[in-house]
């Protein structure tokens, strides 16, 4: 009697067990999906509090390109490991940067500039900002398509003066 009592318990455990492994693993399977990308639709982006929005284009907050910041056409695509600890205000440059492809085209240095200059005219990017400029582009090497990073500043400070 024990012995089959023990055996009916151990039949149920098993299918148990195995139901719940399945649901911990159905329920795992999305979140990782959702960490990688968080979609904000237009004007409910935000970056440290300061709304922004890039005329009727959504935000995709995803690690999973291999820049700081793009703009694929259909979105602004933001990397919260690249963007985590820089200041509001380069984070800000950032954002308007790839903004700045959909109205300037391909063209970094188009890009900076309307970039520049719309923080310039909507206050958020002040003179003194430079610096923080400067900085964060004093090693950048650049690449194919980006002029190294000084000479980016050196653009964009023409750009601003302009
Ligand atoms: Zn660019």
């Amino acid at each position: 009697m024990f012995f089959s009592y023990a055996k009916r318990i151990a039949g149920q455990a098993a299918p148990f067990l195995t139901a719940a492994l399945f649901g911990l693993l159905t329920l795992a399977a999305p979140a990782p999906a959702q960490a990688q990308a968080q979609v904000y639709g237009p004007g409910q982006f935000a970056i440290d509090g300061i709304p922004v929005v890039c005329g009727g284009m959504p935000t995709v907050v995803t690690s999973n390109i291999p820049d700081m910041a793009m703009n694929n056409g259909q979105a602004i695509l933001m990397n919260p490991m690249a963007l985590g600890h820089l200041p509001t205000v380069l984070k800000l440059y950032v954002y308007a940067h790839e903004c700045g492809h959909s109205v300037a085209g391909a063209s970094e240095v188009a890009a900076d500039c309307w970039a520049i200059r719309t923080g310039r005219d909507q206050g958020w990017f002040p003179p003194q900002a430079f610096q923080l400029l400067i900085a964060f582009f004093r090693n950048n090497p650049g690449s194919l398509r980006h002029p190294p990073g000084p000479q980016r500043v050196q653009n964009m400070m023409a750009c601003y003066q302009s």
